[in-house]
């Protein structure tokens, strides 16, 4: 994901943390396997700054992440984790056991980045920053779950519920999710789910911004400019749907954009034109007024090719071929949410505050829409220019965004003996 900036205002509509869940956390804190791993956490900055680096300089294109994934099982098990496995769709996958009554957490990280084969993936230090494609999104999020996973296996903590580790595939904008539609079609029994994106410790997204995307195709007869004039147009279908789709009036609580990305037509200055593509995104926070949306856009194509009909009259007429190439489903949930409450007493427990509540697109998209608690949470340090080349990041603070994890994974799952787990035991879905 691309991380919009932090709002400084986020704070003052959210209730009070439930006292329930602060108390959760202060046992989990002063348990004693709990404090070992954090002082062993906060002791690893250099070791796991080092592991970050290794991960962001396997090339992780879209639909080639296999690379990675083979390098982030094999960490995976050397933290414990034997039984790790990469699924059918690509996503490594590590369950850590609780004590078997407990919730299904899964605590997750995105392996894919936006960069074709062939990037430069060397990370490179320049004045206390290091440069590399990926290094904070996701090589950060990924560096940080394994820390967490290595300090709770050393320090033998009791979970209640299981937490799952998962590497996901898909998350960047072609692979559309699909890791986590996988994911979530072989294992109806997730209670919960955190997905660490990016950098920046103290933002939540609880809710998910959905898009739609399509590939609208004209087709018409075609022909000479001059000797077959008459003829409708594909370029012309095509201009009269842009002009009302441009025309269209989204809401804007939720809200709900869309814009028409790319045209694409014609042979020749001197033709009718017999074909004319244009790719459309339309995106919303509600999935309610996506497809609602959707169903206007979709309107003002089939009266636009309608119309570029009847203005001819002819036999050979236009049709249009739409092709849906994107599909993440919309949705939110509360701000007062368990999940949603659990992380921001977990802020507070490490001396961190929550900074924004925020709309994204995420892995967490695809639960929150399937009504599992998500949310997608930072790793910390600092870092910049993410999806660009000059991405880059500073391990400032890096291990705060373990500690956090770790606190609240146990928060959520619960610990034997010390706190009930904060997350309910869903009816698995069908
Ligand atoms: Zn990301």
């Amino acid at each position: 994901m691309v991380l919009a900036p932090l709002s400084a205002t986020a704070q003052q509509t959210l209730a009070p943390v439930a006292p329930e869940i602060e108390q959760a956390l202060g046992r989990i804190t002063k348990h004693a396997p709990v404090v070992k791993a954090m002082e062993g956490i906060k002791g690893s900055s250099v070791r796991m700054f080092e592991e970050q680096v290794r991960i962001s300089e396997v090339p992780a294109p879209p639909f080639k992440e296999q690379a990675r994934a083979a390098y982030y099982l094999s960490k995976v098990k050397e933290a414990g984790l034997t039984d790790a496995a990469i699924d059918t769709e690509g996503n490594v996958i590590g369950v850590r056991r609780g004590t078997g009554k407990g919730p299904k957490l899964v605590v997750a990280a995105h392996l894919d980045t936006v960069f074709p084969e062939g990037t430069d993936v060397k990370v490179r230090e320049k004045g206390g920053r290091y440069y590399g494609p990926g290094i904070g999104d996701d090589a950060a999020g990924l560096a940080t779950l394994l820390t967490a996973l290595e300090h709770l296996n050393k320090s033998g903590v009791r979970t209640i519920g299981d937490i799952v580790f998962v590497g996901t595939v898909g998350e960047e904008e072609l692979g559309d999710l699909r890791g986590m539609k996988a994911l979530f079609r072989d294992h109806k029994d997730i209670d919960g789910f955190i997905s660490l994106d990016g950098v920046g410790l103290g933002r939540i997204v609880n809710a998910a911004t959905g898009s739609h995307r399509f590939m609208v195709s004209f087709k018409g007869p075609g022909g000479h400019s001059f000797s077959a004039f008459g003829l409708p147009s594909a370029i012309h279908a095509m201009g009269r749907a842009v002009a009302k789709i441009g025309d269209l009036v989204p809401p804007s609580n939720p809200k709900t954009t869309f814009t028409v990305g790319t045209v694409r037509g014609g042979t020749s200055v001197n033709a009718i034109s017999g074909d004319a593509t244009i790719g459309i995104d339309v995106r919303s926070n509600s999935q309610e007024e996506l497809v609602k949306f959707v169903e206007k856009v979709m309107a003002a194509i089939h009266e636009a090719v309608a119309d570029e009909n009847n203005r001819w009259k002819t036999k050979a007429q236009i049709t249009v071929d739409i092709k849906q190439v994107g599909d993440r489903p919309a949705g939110s949930i509360s701000a007062d949410a368990k999940i949603v409450q659990a992380a921001r007493a977990t802020f507070t427990a490490i001396g961190a505050t929550t900074r924004s509540m925020e709309a994204s697109s995420t892995d967490s998209n695809l639960p929150i829409n399937l009504g599992v608690p998500a949310i997608t949470l930072s790793s910390s340090g600092q870092a910049g220019g993410s999806h660009s080349l000059g991405e880059w990041y500073a391990p400032v603070n890096n291990t705060l965004g373990v500690q956090n994890i770790l606190l609240l994974s146990l928060a959520l799952a619960g610990v034997e003996g010390v706190s009930e787990p904060v997350l309910e035991k869903r009816t698995p879905r069908q």
